[in-house]
């Protein structure tokens, strides 16, 4: 006799059991199941449907579970598509000062700014920066963030670059999160090479980015694409040496001025161009034309209190796949907390709720090539979700600066439950 398949895990009775899969049509375009059901088996999704349709269709294995969502929405897992995770120190003397109205350069002047970040770190050793982010990814969890997308770019050394980089390899060995390694060594031009920059570029190019892909450390090549950092052919030549080496390209592009970084990102057939507060028009629809993610942080916007916002709208309509990320660094967005981006897209970049859900899960993982992994839940991807404490999809990013997750499911497993 053939024996029924064994599940691991069912979700059951979600009010709103958001899929973000096109199989299941509806008008908001999350694709929402009323009354929803998961079943996971070895930690990928076996079945997705209506609660009713379940019973006693899937006999549970030996340390089986059943949850009981009654109420609320449950949901894939976030995914953070743009952070820089491994740093050193903080800045909130900086903070204030920009409060009192000193500009970029003047706190440079005074020791501030990246530089500074660029000391603490390299003075760092591997077991301080492993803890300080491995406390960050905790706080990312209690929100309900599953996948990240990391930066290194505070080393700036052929040998700090990869201490902050095998600093990563070692969370993803570690921690629950998944972590997306980028190599980011273009973040600035360190000081000892300010005089020759052609000679930082030569490290980059010949030593750097060979050695990161030789042991394997990065997936990702990124490069601050800015008048101020790295022109556009300079960033062109690393994202060109990068792909020779198989690292696939990203961009900062367009942040503080229109320099042509979406172009670029169109050009190098990049996943994402992320920032893009300056992007011209030609640019996004280039980017439609090539597939690439737009990554947007609104976090940055906030904290540095800028005015120019990307247009984000125009970037929708045109189809190009707008995702929401952290920004996570001591600088210009020192927050772990996804869903506050959520709430600023919809407020700062009149972004709907469900397009939020949408650049937070399954357009962030198509920013960094994973979509057909994580991002939503249908059957054979992996079981990362979430339960929620909150009435439909639409009160998540309403009711901000609060909590609202009571289950983290990593895998198929229990990752975080919020303390009752
Ligand atoms: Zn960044």
């Amino acid at each position: 006799m053939i024996q029924p398949t064994q599940i691991d895990l069912i979700v059951k009775n979600a009010r709103e059991l958001l899929t973000l899969s096109s199989s299941f049509k509806d008008e908001s375009g999350l694709g929402i199941i009323q009354n929803g059901a998961v079943a996971v088996k070895k930690g990928r999704i076996f079945w997705v449907g209506k609660t009713e349709e379940i019973s006693g269709k899937f006999p549970l294995s030996r340390d089986g579970r059943e949850m009981d969502a009654t109420g609320k929405v449950a949901m894939p897992g976030l995914i953070d598509a743009h952070t820089h995770l491994i740093f050193a120190g903080s800045r909130e003397n900086e903070f204030e000062q920009r409060i009192q109205g000193l500009s970029y350069q003047e706190i440079a002047g005074r020791g501030g700014g990246i530089l500074s970040t660029v000391e603490a770190t390299r003075h760092s050793s591997f077991d301080e920066l492993l803890s300080l982010a491995k406390r960050r990814l905790d706080r990312m969890l209690v929100k309900g963030v599953t996948t990240v997308e990391a930066k290194s770019g505070y080393g700036l050394s052929l040998q700090d670059e990869i201490k902050i980089l095998r600093v990563m390899k070692a969370l993803q060995e570690s921690h629950p999160i998944d972590l997306v390694p980028t190599f980011l060594g273009a973040h600035t031009v360190p000081k000892e090479f300010r005089g020759d920059r052609a000679r930082y570029m030569d490290l980059l190019t010949e030593e750097m980015i060979p050695k990161v892909a030789q042991e394997r450390l990065a997936e990702f090549c990124d490069v601050f694409c800015e008048e101020k950092a790295f022109t556009l052919e300079e960033s062109k030549k690393i994202l060109e040496t990068g792909k020779r080496y198989g690292l696939k390209p990203k961009i900062h592009a367009d942040q503080l001025s229109s320099g042509g970084g979406a172009e670029l990102a169109a050009e190098v057939l990049a996943y994402s161009a992320d920032h893009l507060e300056y992007a011209s028009p030609e640019g996004i629809r280039k980017m439609a034309e090539k597939g690439v993610t737009a990554v947007l942080l609104p976090g940055a916007s906030f904290f540095l209190s800028t005015k120019r916002y990307p247009l984000a709208r125009e970037m929708i309509e045109r189809g190009v796949a707008v995702s929401l990320a952290t920004d996570l660094n001591p600088g210009s967005s020192m927050t772990e907390s996804l869903p506050m981006m959520m709430t600023m897209g919809c407020t700062m970049y009149k972004l709907l709720p469900k397009e939020v859900i949408q650049a937070t899960t399954i357009h962030g993982a198509r920013s960094m090539g994973r979509e057909k992994e994580i991002g939503s839940l249908e059957v054979g991807k992996q079981a990362d979700l979430l339960v929620l404490d909150i009435p439909n999809y639409r009160y998540l990013p309403y009711h901000f600066g609060v909590d609202h997750v009571e289950y983290v499911l990593k895998k198929g497993k229990i990752v975080y439950q919020r303390p009752t």
